[in-house]
This record gives C-alpha cells, structure tokens and sequence, in this order.
C-alpha cells in the first residue's frame, strides 16, 4: 500500500426520515476543523451518502461545510443492510483512496465501521473523544484519535501509520456541528449503484420505527438528573422539568436500578449532552457520568455530601436533600408564574 496516494476527509453521512442524523454533521464540522488546521495537505472535505435523499438534504451537507458530496445512488439503500453498505464502501475506498473516513459512533456507525475496516484490511479507533494531525509534523495527514479506555479513567492516542483510510467512529455530541452557510461552495456527485448485485444473507422483513413520543435528551437545552441518591421519587424531578420545559435523565445507577429508561442515560455508556442547565440531583460526580454532561454551559449539584466529586464540576451547589430542595425549587417557580 502506497499511503501517499490517500488524501481528503471523508464522512459517512447518516439520515432518517428524511432528516440528517446531527451526528453526522457534527463530523462535518470537524472534518471542516482538521482541514482547515492544515491546509498544506490540500484535502476537500467529501460527504458520503447512500440511497436517494432529498435535494435539500445534499445541499444541506454543502452548507454544513462538505466540499464535495458523494451519493451512492439507488432507492433500496434508504434501509440499511451491513453487508451491502460495507460492499459499496469497501468499493468507494478502493477507488477513491480517502486518507481517512470518519463515522459517527451511532448504533448504525458502530456495526458499519468495524466491518468496512476489516474488509479494506485498515485499522479502526472507535469512539473518539478528540482528533488531531500530527503535532510534531506539520506536513503530516496522521491522525492522533484520543478515546477514553478502562472505564474513562484513562485517554488512549491512537495512531495507524501503514494502512489506509485512517478509519474511526466518533462518539455523537461531542463535536459541534457548523451553522448553516447558503454561501458556500460545493459539488454533488450521483454514482448510480446495483445493490442487486451483492449477496446479502440478511433479508429486512420491517423496519419498527422508534416511539415517536421518546425525546432526545442530548437536545436539551434544560435537564434535571437524577442518579441513585433521589430513589424511585423521579415523579420529584418530573414535576420540576414539566414546570420549566426541562428533560429527565438520570445516571447509570439509576438506569441499572431500574429507575429510568436507558435511553436517558447521562454519561460515557449513555448520551453525551451539553445543555444550558444541567441540575444534577442525588448523583455522586463519578468520571463516567461527568464525561457525559461537564461540557454543560452551567451546572447546578445537589447531592447530601459535601465532598461528592460532582460539586467539583458544579457552578453552584447546594448541600442537602435533593427530594426537599427540588420540591421547594418547583413550588418557588409555581409561585413566581402566579404572581407574573
Ligand atoms: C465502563 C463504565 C461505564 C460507565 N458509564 C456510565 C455512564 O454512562 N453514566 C453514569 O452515570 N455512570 C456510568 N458508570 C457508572 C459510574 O461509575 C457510577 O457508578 C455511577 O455514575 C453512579 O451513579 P450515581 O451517582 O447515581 O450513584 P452513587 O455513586 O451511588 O451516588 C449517589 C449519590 O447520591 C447522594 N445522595 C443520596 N441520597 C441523597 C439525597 N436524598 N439527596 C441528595 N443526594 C443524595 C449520595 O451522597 C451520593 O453522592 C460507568 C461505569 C463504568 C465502569
């Protein structure tokens, strides 16, 4: 393998409904951010999509800041099958020569990825945190992909020197996504495709689309969380979301306990979020949990014990019972509504 016949910044672009996956775009932005931190290398950022999204979707991607936007085109592609999608990738890589592709670390990333970088013999850094080129090197395309290991206790680099695309899943909410920008420039190339062709042992009977009512909490701009301090008195903190057009969410333990939903996991096996107000409830402040939620703009805590590690992350925190402290909160917000 001649590595110096790989350039550019791919991106696996990820859709449903109609609608552009943010983690994807968040990618997006950061492929923007990595070519921009090293333009002698000359790389285009290039969105890769499959199936037969909307024109506004591809327009989307251009203004979100990709270059370039490669569609590989057929309309059954609008479901995902792994063995398909790893074929038509594993084809796009041998003919295009990305020096490196990035996915996002969804559900879907992280069956699409492993197998892609099996099947194109590359290596794969999964669910990173942080990238960077070489910072000894400013001629150099190597990437430094930072993931965090043992439990987050630790943050591993990871480099892959001989083979190519550099290849790595991204965890969704970490990287910010660009503002929109009609302004900018870019192409949109169709590549029609034959899925027909590819043996797929797997056959989709019917896609179950999610519980329309279940909310995305990493799109929150207010949460109240609860960990295993606040028992099974959530009802406590709903009743203080609904009366500020907050979200729940809750910590592992409280998901474990059975307390929560999974869904609404805060922390580094659950959502990553990055809120307004975080109010962290009953919850001790460990590292999986604050990997989650400490980029929050502002962080309330209230936790009984005065040397729980969460007030270390916290703006303000209060030292008390959380299940007295939110009820008077809600019954302080109740009356203020009355009076104005
Ligand atoms: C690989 C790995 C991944 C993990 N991923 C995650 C993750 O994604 N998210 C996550 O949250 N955790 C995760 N964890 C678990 C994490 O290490 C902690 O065990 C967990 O966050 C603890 O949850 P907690 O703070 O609710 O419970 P505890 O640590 O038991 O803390 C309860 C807190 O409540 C306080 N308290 C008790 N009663 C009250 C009261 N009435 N009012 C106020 N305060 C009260 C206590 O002082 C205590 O600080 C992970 C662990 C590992 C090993």
């Amino acid at each position: 393998m001649n590595i110096k016949e790989y350039k550019d910044l791919y991106v696996f672009i990820e859709y449903q409904d109609d609608r552009l996956k943010d983690a994807s775009l968040e990618l997006l932005g950061e492929a923007k951010r990595l070519k921009e931190d090293r333009p002698c290398l000359g790389y285009c950022v290039i969105a890769v999509i499959l199936g037969a999204p909307s024109n506004e979707m591809l327009n989307e991607l251009g203004y979100r800041g990709a270059d370039k936007i490669i569609n590989l085109h057929h309309e059954s592609l609008k479901t995902y099958s792994t063995e398909i999608y790893t074929t038509l990738l594993n084809e796009l890589i041998h003919q295009d020569k990305p020096d490196i592709f990035l996915f996002p670390a969804t559900v879907l990333g992280r069956d699409l990825a492993p197998r892609l970088a099996a099947r194109c013999d590359t290596g794969l850094t999964a669910d990173a945190t942080k990238l960077e080129f070489d910072p000894e090197n400013q001629l150099s395309s190597l990437l430094y992909v930072t993931r965090p290991a043992f439990g987050g206790n630790l943050f591993g680099t990871i480099i892959n020197e001989t083979k190519r695309p550099q290849m790595t899943t991204i965890r969704p909410g970490v990287m910010d996504k660009l503002p929109l920008d009609e302004t900018n420039k870019f192409v949109i190339e169709k590549r029609e495709v034959h899925p027909e062709n590819i043996m797929d042992f797997v056959k989709i009977l019917k896609v179950l689309p999610k519980d329309h009512m279940a909310v995305d909490i990493a799109k929150a701009e207010i949460i109240i969380s609860g960990g295993r301090g606040v028992g099974n008195r959530f009802d406590v903190l709903q009743e203080c979301a609904d009366m500020i057009g907050a979200e729940v969410g809750g910590s592992r333990a409280a998901v474990d306990e059975g307390r929560i939903d999974k869904e609404y996991q805060v922390g580094q096996t659950g959502k990553t979020v990055k809120p307004k107000v975080y109010i962290a409830c009953g919850i001790s402040g460990a590292v999986q949990h604050l990997a989650g939620m400490e980029k929050s703009d502002y962080i309330i805590a209230i936790n009984k014990d005065p040397d729980a590690p969460i007030f270390g992350a916290a703006n303000i925190g209060l030292v008390g019972d959380a299940l007295e402290i939110l009820p008077l909160l809600t019954q302080e917000i109740r009356s203020y509504r009355e009076r104005s």
